[in-house]
Formats: structure tokens, C-alpha cells, sequence
């Protein structure tokens, strides 16, 4: 249950309100609940406790160092896919044991850097990736590294094309069918040390189906290769889905326990259909859940610049843009747009557009929503994830500034870019 809520028609963070974090911090802002990420970690474990898994929470969706933080000290465990996301986990405290390295394309920088720190395992995601890492393994005549492999189930998980991962169609894994002869190859490998098997098969998955096929095709399998090769853990990846509509629906949970119209999967949902065959293995379960964690905990706060109308339709311009949060433009995401105010009675039928100049910045098109003026503040919401990690600095634009609420409290967890930031490193000559 996310903790943004109305109070005398306010919108706040917890115990903040948003317009004076706005007032006081700026626009475009991107707000995180702490309370929110800790108890969506929490209710995942306990819906999960059967399996007592370890959660490698996915640094992709959302990086700050604080969030990073607070999740290393709830216990979470890391899923990072480069050397950077690696250094940020070191730094915020992470523990390496818990940490596992994925990804299509690890440098051999990138390769020493998971050795050193020793990480639980590279999540290897091609033969060619796997001499690689034996090969740089063997040069530092260390400890073996260790590995699992990401397999491809080849199973439709029912998202938007752009994050499908689990089919042939995707670069992601190894092929279903070869996987038993690359792990018999590692097996004889000195430098190797064979530690589990992984899928991710997509993201934002609302229904439970593709989780229980891609898990039932990979129960055989998995069976086999850790008889065969000893291997300690079976990891399912991530992929949850998150409300997006309604996600600020008053006086109900708008959020996993209501399941909605289409029925979608709740939370119950997906532990029912995983829990019974994942227990029958006796190995240790890894998932690795972004999104689920972080996405309904944050918002982007802007504000209202200009409104136009050019006879046909109704623009509402605001100061952030696709530069901070991209999933509108590249996913043809759905966000919900609340004014951070009191609602205006009646409503608006309005794009609403961000500055940068790109037809596709767009946070919504034709929605009707509580008439706004400029000054007035909005809240994009479910921003939490892959908001300010996908954010670029497009248009020359600095990127927001983050805060993290917890309670009464709120902290800047980063402070908005400086002009001088956004040519650091340039010469002019
Ligand atoms: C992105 C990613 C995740 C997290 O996906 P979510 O949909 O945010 O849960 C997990 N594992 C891997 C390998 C990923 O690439």
C-alpha cells in the first residue's frame, strides 16, 4: 500500500506535504516514500515466507544511493547489470554476497570488478560470455568465478514488447534447449564454480500465468542441474507488475489487494502459483524485483507553465519532460496526473506535454483531469521506477533533484543539477 494520500485535499508524502517540498526544493521533483519501499519488501517476504527467498532487489529501477541504502539494511540483496550499478551497492553499503551481476555485455573491467568485490554469482548470458569470464577468472588465479546461467524459457510474458525478455525474439539467456550442454561444459572448468540457474522473463507482468509456465518448463531442468552440478539456487528474476490506473483511488488499497476489472494478479496470486512447485526443489529461491519495490513509493512533482489550445485540442505545459521521465515516450506508459492542490471541480480535457522539443514528450494525451492553471502544481505518479535512473539530461536540461520522506521527515537524497554540471567534462577548444 503506497503512502501518498489527501489530507484537507493536500497531497502528501507520508506526514509532507508535497507543495511545500515543492516550494521549498523546486520543480520538477522527484519524491520517494521510504515507508512505502520498506513495507512493499516486506509484504513480499512475508506473501513468500514458505521459501524464505533472498531478494535481489533490481538497482536498474531506481539507483540512489538512499534507496539503495535503506533496502541493504531491510536485508535485501542486489541485482545489478554493471560495474557502475556494482560501485553504487559497494557504496551504499550492500553486501557483495548477496549481490549477483547480470547482463548481455560485461567488459572484462567490469568482470575483475565482480571477482575483487566477490559478488554471489555473474548471471551469464551467452557461451562466449562464459569462456570470457573463465578466461579473466584464470588471469587472477583467485578464487573460481562463480556463475549461473540466465536461461531463455522462451515463454510469452504478456508485457510490452520493449520489456519482453523471455523469448527467442530477445537477447536475453541461453536458449532453453542448450543450456544442459553449457552447464556440463562449465562443470569441467577449474575456473568456474557453479552456483545456480537464472530466467527474467519480462517486466511489468500482471498476470500469473507466464510465471507459472516459465517456472513449470524450468522445473525439469532445474531438477537435473542441480543433481547434476550441485547447483544452490534457482533465481525467477523479477517482472512484477505495479498498478498504474487508480493508483491514488481514495479510501480503498488500490494496490495488489484489490484485484482489478480485467484481474489482474494480486500478490497472493503470484506466491500461490510459484510457492508449491519452488518449495518441491529444496534449493535456495533468489527473485529480483524492481518495479514492485520502488514504483508506486515515488512521484514527479511539476508544475503548471503555460496552457494552450489550438481549436482542436487542449495542451497543459509543464516544466518536467521525457528527459525525466521517459516511460510516457518509449513504453507508451500510463501514469496517473493528480493536481498537488486542492482538485478544481469539473474537468479538463488536456494533453499534458513537457518542454522538451519532441513530439512524443508527453505524459498523458485526452485525459480528463481537475482543471489546471498555471502555477498549479501536479504530481506524475508511480514514478518510483525507472523515472530518475532512465532520466538524461536531453535539451541540456539539468536533472531534478530527489527526496526521500520518511514520516514527518524529508531529506535530500540528491540535489538538482547545476548548470556548470552539464558540461563538466567538455573543452570548447
Ligand atoms: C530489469 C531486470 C529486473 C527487474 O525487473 P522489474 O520488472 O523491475 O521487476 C530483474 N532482473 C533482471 C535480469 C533485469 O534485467
Amino acid at each position: 500500500m503506497h503512502r501518498f494520500q489527501r489530507k484537507n485535499g493536500l497531497l502528501y508524502a507520508e506526514g509532507v506535504s508535497l507543495d511545500g517540498l515543492a516550494d521549498r526544493l523546486g520543480t520538477p521533483l522527484y519524491v520517494y516514500s521510504a515507508g512505502t519501499i520498506l513495507d512493499h519488501y516486506r509484504r513480499l517476504r512475508r506473501v513468500l515466507r514458505a521459501l524464505d527467498p533472498l531478494i535481489c532487489y533490481s538497482v536498474k529501477a531506481n539507483s540512489n544511493l538512499a534507496i539503495l541504502s535503506l533496502l541493504a539494511r531491510a536485508g535485501s540483496g542486489f541485482d545489478v547489470v554493471s560495474g557502475g550499478e556494482l560501485e553504487r551497492v559497494r557504496k551504499a553499503g550492500g553486501k557483495m554476497e548477496r549481490c549477483v551481476f547480470a547482463g548481455v555485455g560485461k567488459t572484462d573491467d567490469e568482470i575483475e570488478a565482480g571477482l575483487r568485490f566477490g559478488v554471489k554469482a555473474f548471471h551469464v548470458e551467452s557461451e562466449e560470455e562464459l569462456d570470457q569470464i573463465a578466461t579473466v577468472s584464470g588471469r587472477k588465479k583467485g578464487r573460481r568465478a562463480p556463475i549461473a546461467l540466465r536461461v531463455n524459457p522462451d515463454v510469452e510474458a504478456g508485457g510490452h514488447a520493449k520489456i519482453t525478455t523471455g523469448t527467442y525474439e530477445n537477447k536475453f539467456g541461453i536458449p532453453f534447449e542448450q543450456v544442459a550442454a553449457t552447464y556440463r561444459r562449465a562443470g569441467g572448468d577449474p575456473r568456474l564454480c557453479l552456483r545456480g540457474v537464472q530466467m527474467h522473463i519480462g517486466s511489468q507482468i500482471t498476470r500469473a500465468a507466464p510465471f507459472r509456465a516459465a517456472v513449470r518448463k524450468m522445473m525439469p531442468l532445474v531438477e537435473r542441474l542441480r543433481d547434476r552440478h550441485g547447483l544452490e539456487y534457482f533465481d525467477v528474476g523479477g517482472g512484477l507488475g505495479i498498478v498504474y490506473e487508480d493508483a491514488l483511488a481514495s479510501g480503498r488499497d488500490s494496490w495488489w489487494n484489490t484485484p482489478k476489472a480485467d484481474r489482474s494478479m494480486t500478490l497472493p496470486d503470484y506466491a500461490t502459483s510459484l510457492v508449491p512447485f519452488l518449495r518441491e526443489l529444496k534449493m535456495k529461491i533468489l527473485l529480483e524485483p524492481g518495479r514492485f519495490l520502488v514504483g508506486n513509493a515515488g512521484v514527479l512533482v511539476s508544475e503548471v507553465l503555460y496552457r494552450k489550445d489550438n481549436g482542436r485540442k487542449h495542451f497543459t505545459v509543464v516544466d518536467a519532460g521525457m528527459n525525466d521521465l521517459v516511460r510516457p515516450s518509449m513504453y507508451e506508459a500510463y501514469h496517473q496526473i493528480e493536481p498537488v492542490g486542492k482538485p478544481r471541480p469539473g474537468a479538463l480535457f488536456t494533453d499534458v506535454v513537457g518542454p522538451v522539443c519532441e513530439s512524443s514528450d508527453v505524459f498523458c494525451r485526452d485525459r480528463s483531469i481537475s482543471p489546471l492553471e498555471r502555477g498549479d502544481r501536479v504530481a506524475i505518479l508511480s514514478a518510483g521506477a525507472y523515472g530518475f535512473s532512465m532520466a538524461s539530461n536531453y535539451n541540456t536540461r539539468p536533472r531534478p533533484a530527489e527526496v526521500l520522506v520518511t514520516g514527518t521527515r524529508a531529506r535530500v537524497i540528491r540535489c538538482r543539477e547545476a548548470m556548470a554540471d552539464l558540461w563538466r567534462g567538455e573543452r570548447k577548444s
